[in-house]
């Protein structure tokens, strides 16, 4: 019986997984491998929140794999001798993936191919994580897109192919003895436990990608055009940390809501459908972006940014944006959240990223950094787009003189200050009116509710007005050097 391995990656699923339902073809025996790379020293390594998410999400199709009969065999080390290694072992004739995104492990794919060529073992690469294949996609002129709208409108003339590879039912037995590392020698789990809560609020693998994607269709989608951008309301899927592990798949999600939309258009399911269906085009599109533009997890995408004066090493402020201790209470309440819960809402994403790179000019690279280390959802596709895109640095950017004003923001997205109460419970009892500036409250309702602001909750550690302009002498200054 011929012996291939398939090699799980950002995939951790068994439905909707091409490349694994390739390699079951002709009665192979596949041997399911996980490779944890842990002498890597370059650049994105892994964050913290996103190897805790890991770690569960492993055990989590460990135990989907037993059940179907075959054992996940896990490795550590550089992916390639591992490879040969255990091809030289199991005298398995291919490897089957699914193909992977990033610029770093595209490089490195190609390099594993041509080795694994000679050796006369195929590698065989399929399209399972994004809707379309970004070598489809290609603008007018045959090159990439630069601009949201007409890659959207490329998609929906398109169309989405929701064909779903089918689930295996049964997974082939091992036969031989073949060793497999535990899930705790990879010592994924951070050693600072500050990730207790997440255990409540998340459930890692392929099951709890689905369940999230259940609810969403039952209880939440008719609903997301209007509260998506509430970050008190529970208004949005959740599914971003299962589509960055791959325990689901775009493809699989739109099937869920194109069901959703055929039985219920009479509730306006069908327009809910289509803003969702949108944002996974974002998705794609950061993709596409990276894939084309790979100097844009480092570089800003407009290279007339490349020597824009933001400033890096700004402490004092550093630590308060990290800590939600600013004194801007929207800002704080989305630091707060996604330190306890390893997410933020995407509209207080951009409020929090705005008021580093703009208000306080400092790198926007500062911001990612601290991002990718503590959410869940870590994803260097979408986080280096959108944080260029806040920045005005990025591809269809909002421009540079957009500036989140977190008070107008809050107001308007928060307006009775249930997110902030939330989050800040030193806050719970201050009136809705001064919820969103606490230091205009007057002397008389601090009183009143026993709060001093500078003892109970800090003063605001910028001042928003007089910093939105120099933000923007800063920029006008710089494009007039620039000529
Ligand atoms: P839903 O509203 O339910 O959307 C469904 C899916 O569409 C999401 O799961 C996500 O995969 C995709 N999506 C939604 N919004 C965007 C967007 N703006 N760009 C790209 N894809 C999108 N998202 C990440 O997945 N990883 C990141 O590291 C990340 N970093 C971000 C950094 C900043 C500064 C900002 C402003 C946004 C970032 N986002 C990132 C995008 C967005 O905030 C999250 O995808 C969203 O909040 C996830 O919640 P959800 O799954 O409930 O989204």
């Amino acid at each position: 019986m011929e012996r291939v391995i398939f090699w799980f990656r950002q995939d951790l699923r068994l439905s909707d997984n091409p490349a694994l339902s390739f390699a079951l073809q002709n009665n192979r025996q596949v041997i399911p491998l996980y490779i944890y790379n842990d002498d890597d020293n370059r650049d994105w390594q892994l964050g913290a929140a996103s190897r805790w998410w890991l770690h569960q999400s492993l055990e989590s199709l460990g135990a989907d794999i037993r059940t179907r009969g075959s054992q996940l065999i896990i490795k550590k080390g550089p992916p390639l001798e591992v490879l040969r290694k255990l091809i030289k072992h199991t005298n398995a004739t291919a490897i089957y993936a699914n193909t992977l995104y990033e610029p770093e492990n595209f490089k490195r794919d190609d390099a594993i191919r041509s080795t694994l060529e000679r050796m006369d073992i195929g590698f065989h690469c399929y399209h399972g994580n994004l809707l379309c294949p970004p070598s489809h996609v290609k603008n007018k002129s045959g090159g990439p897109y630069k601009v949201f709208t007409p890659f959207y409108r490329y998609y929906i003339k398109n169309g989405f192919d929701t064909r779903l590879s089918a689930t295996p039912k049964q997974l082939p037995k091992i036969s031989g003895n073949i060793k497999s590392d535990s899930l705790n020698s990879l010592r994924l789990l951070p050693k600072i436990k500050w990730y207790s809560n997440f255990e409540t609020i998340w459930q890692p693998g392929e099951s709890g990608a689905a369940r999230s994607l259940q609810v969403f269709c039952k209880k939440r989608i008719g609903k997301y055009p209007e509260t998506r951008d509430i970050p008190a309301e529970d208004g949005t899927s959740h599914l971003s940390p299962h589509l960055h592990f791959g325990e689901i798949s775009p493809r699989q999600i739109i099937a869920s809501l194109n069901k959703a939309a055929d039985f219920s258009a009479i509730f306006g399911i069908s327009e809910a459908r289509d803003t969702v269906v949108r944002q996974l085009v974002w998705r794609d599109f950061a993709h596409h972006v990276l894939i084309h533009f790979p100097h844009t997890t480092t570089q800003p995408f407009n290279n007339s940014y490349k020597n824009f004066p933001w400033k890096r090493g700004n402490k004092k402020f550093f630590d308060a944006w990290k800590k939600g201790k600013t004194g801007i209470p929207i800002v704080d309440a989305g630091m707060r959240q996604l330190w306890q819960t390893g997410t933020m809402h995407n509209r207080v994403r951009m409020i929090v990223a705005s008021l580093l790179t703009k208000n306080a000019n400092i790198h926007w690279l500062e911001g990612a950094r601290w991002f990718w280390d503590t959410l869940v959802d870590a994803d260097l596709a979408n986080n280096s787009m959108n944080w260029q895109w806040v920045a005005g640095c990025g591809v269809d950017a909002a421009p540079y003189f957009r500036i989140f004003n977190p008070v107008s923001q809050g107001k308007k997205f928060d307006p009775a200050g249930d997110y902030i109460k939330q989050w800040i419970p030193e806050l719970t009892n201050f009136p809705t009116r001064y919820i969103h500036e606490p230091w205009n409250a007057p002397d008389k309702v601090l009183q009143e509710i026993d709060i001093v602001v500078g003892k109970d909750y800090p003063r605001p550690i910028l001042d928003i007005a007089s910093t939105r302009k120099q933000s923007l002498d800063n920029y006008n200054n710089f494009r007039k050097l620039k000529g």
